[in-house]
């Protein structure tokens, strides 16, 4: 495939370009290129032009155009997922990148309880724009993550055990195809799309807005205990009680479990910072005398660093994870695990517990199952409903460590090998390479969403990053 040049792209900025002569349109050294640099910024994002979209029609013509000139179109938003995109890669060098940071728009309809949500919307506008009515999104664990991004892979977060996952909430999409066509998705219109868009990340095409049920959830009992992790002993006595305590949960409770090293800086609280730390997070939609009794052998384990579980209004819900909020160089390893015995907490005090060297930032386990489980009511793409736990490392790319982090996250994950069901949940897999991705999806799963990127993209304009092709 050819390389276009700047003179190539004067068709595409005449479409991009306003009454007022002002283009959503930026190439290299132009303002507006940077925001491509995604928040994970060890990802580098340099495509040969990026397309600032502020509707959906800007997103129909970069497809069109794209398809046309046989160039390849990616789309980006907060970058919290990022897979990295250089002109320098010959691979990658005929990239048109659609940042969707501009289609903000958020609408909340209290009566039918549903949300019309832009490309660019991240979750925390969600959380707010619809806390007023007592509603509330299903999120994950950052509210500053995209929520189309998000969407795409399936979902999880600190309430799944008991909604589900976030995408069994859509109830439309409207997206652009490989011909630049736009088309609204639901479980009647166009239903081969509405299940592969629910897990198949951008494999199908571009999503310009969705249309989301709400929950009626003005709050929820939770949010986290911090102990100190210094010593070994200890430390093995509360991941093997929050395990066994962890197994039987009611739907109703969702917990999971991090040991952290987090650096001393302003947005860490002292009583964490420059030491080993484990963190459990713990959420109920119990009444809170239920909810607060539930959890109170965890909060017997010993004197917190940090005691924040209490009720809370659902605006709160990042706290509970507590989640990195500014840009960052990371490298993150996961894997999902059918059960979790005693042999695999073991394994894991061994790799990541005190004295085992570790160098990662968070190192976490969250329990699954409750309504994960269960088949939702429209079949979708994500193929990791049965897993137990997710087991997820993560370590800034820090000059002094960056050579160890992300081959001592994968030895992380090869010690847990013999528990895990050697898939990936599509949202952890944007630090996996193509062969490994693959993963993400069981096979009928992966052929079927392969067949539809043929069928709907025959061209191969999406075939670049998170996506999955024959
Ligand atoms: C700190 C942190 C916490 C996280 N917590 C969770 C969590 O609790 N649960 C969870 O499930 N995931 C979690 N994730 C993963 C996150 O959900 C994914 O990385 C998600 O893809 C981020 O979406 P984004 O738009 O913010 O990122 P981006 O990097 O902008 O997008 C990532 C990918 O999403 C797809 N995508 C984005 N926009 C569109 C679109 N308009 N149309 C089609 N596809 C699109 C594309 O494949 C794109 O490559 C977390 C990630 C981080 C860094």
């Amino acid at each position: 495939m050819s390389t276009p040049t700047v003179n190539d792209l004067a068709e595409l900025r005449e479409h991009l370009t306003r009454p007022d002569g002002t283009t959503v349109l930026a190439l290299p050294g132009d303002p507006g290129y940077a925001v491509a640099t995604p928040w994970n910024v060890a990802k580098t994002v340099t495509p040969q032009a990026v397309v600032l979209a502020e509707t959906a029609e800007d997103i129909s013509r970069t497809v069109a155009f794209a398809t046309d000139q046989g160039l390849r179109v990616a789309v980006q938003c907060t970058g919290h997922g990022a897979t990295g995109l250089t002109a320098q890669d010959v691979e990658k060098a005929d990239v048109l990148l659609v940042h969707t940071g501009r289609m903000n728009d958020v609408q909340i309809d209290p009566q039918t309880r549903t949300a019309r949500l832009g490309a660019g919307v991240i979750w925390q506008q969600v959380i707010e724009a619809a806390a007023p009515y007592g509603l509330a999104p299903i999120v994950g664990s950052a509210p500053g993550v995209g929520a189309v991004g998000f969407l795409t892979g399936g979902g999880i977060g600190p309430l799944s055990r008991t909604y589900g996952l976030a995408s069994d909430l859509v109830r439309a999409f409207e997206l652009v195809t490989g011909n630049g066509e736009l088309r609204r998705v639901t479980a009647t219109e166009n239903p081969e799309l509405f299940w592969g868009l629910r897990g198949g990340k951008a494999t199908l095409g571009i999503v310009t807005a969705v249309e989301l049920e709400l929950l009626p959830l003005s709050g929820f009992y939770g949010g986290a205990i911090y102990l100190d992790a210094g010593d070994a002993e200890v430390t093995g006595r509360v991941l093997h009680a929050w395990r066994a305590w962890s197994l039987n949960l009611p739907e109703h409770a969702n917990t999971s479990i991090a040991i952290f090293q987090l650096p001393p800086l302003p947005a860490v609280p002292p009583p964490l910072a420059g030491r080993m730390t484990v963190g459990i997070r713990y959420t109920s939609t119990a009444p809170e005398p239920e909810a607060a009794e539930l959890f109170a052998p965890m909060r017997a384990l010993g004197t917190p660093l940090i005691d924040a579980v209490g009720p809370m209004p659902f605006a709160a819900i990042g706290a509970v994870h507590a989640d990195p909020v500014d840009p960052m160089p990371v490298a993150e390893e996961a894997t999902l695990l059918s059960e979790l015995p005693t042999e695999a907490v073991d394994e894991i005090l061994r790799v990541t517990g005190p004295g085992s060297g570790s160098v990662q930032l968070v190192a976490e386990i969250r329990r699954l199952g409750g309504v994960l489980a269960k088949e939702p009511e429209h079949a979708d793409a994500f193929s990791h409903r049965e897993a137990g736990y997710s087991f997820f490392a993560a370590g800034v790319l820090a000059p002094e460590i960056a050579a160890i982090v992300k081959p001592q996250a994968q030895a992380m994950t090869a010690a847990l090998a013999r528990w895990s069901t050697g898939g990936f949940m599509p949202n952890f897999s944007s630090d996996l390479t193509a062969a490994e991705r693959v993963s993400s999806y069981d096979e009928s799963t992966r052929k079927r969403l392969a067949d539809l990127a043929d069928s709907y993209d025959p061209a191969g304009t999406f075939r670049v990053g998170q996506v999955v092709r024959h």
